[in-house]
């Protein structure tokens, strides 16, 4: 989608820090993490947020968290905890809008999450 700036990273006109790529999906290092591990797990497809999300994207979804976990796994996260996070829109902090699991780890984490 034009302008859209997970779309731009994805297309690589804008670089990032890659760790994962496949046809469905692609993650990429936090600008700004807010834990040791912070990477973000985006489709390659543009869906501005979870409320966008339907029936057709249940595979995707699933792709999602399922290499959100991969990825946690591969860094020693699995045993010790990590936490995954989906904003959406304005009041959770949403800031672009193309849908992405933030996937977080190396810290305690609070709960309940501000
Ligand atoms: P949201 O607030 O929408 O849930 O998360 C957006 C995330 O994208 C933020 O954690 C922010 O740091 C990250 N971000 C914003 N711009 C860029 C960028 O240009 N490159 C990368 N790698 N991350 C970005
Ligand atoms: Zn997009």
């Amino acid at each position: 989608m034009a302008g859209c700036l997970f779309c731009r990273i994805i297309a690589g006109e804008i670089p990032a820090s890659k760790v994962y790529e496949d046809d469905t999906l692609v993650a990429f290092n936090d600008i700004n993490p807010q834990a040791p591990m912070h990477v973000l797990i985006v489709p390659r497809v543009h869906v501005a947020s979870l409320n966008d999300l339907g029936p057709e994207h249940d595979a995707l979804a699933g792709a999602m968290i399922r290499r959100a976990a991969a990825i946690a796994g591969d860094r020693g996260f699995a045993a010790r905890g990590f936490r995954t996070v989906f904003n959406c829109n304005a009041e959770a902090g949403q800031t672009v809008f193309h849908v992405h699991l933030h996937v977080l780890g190396g810290r305690p984490m609070g709960w309940p999450p501000g």
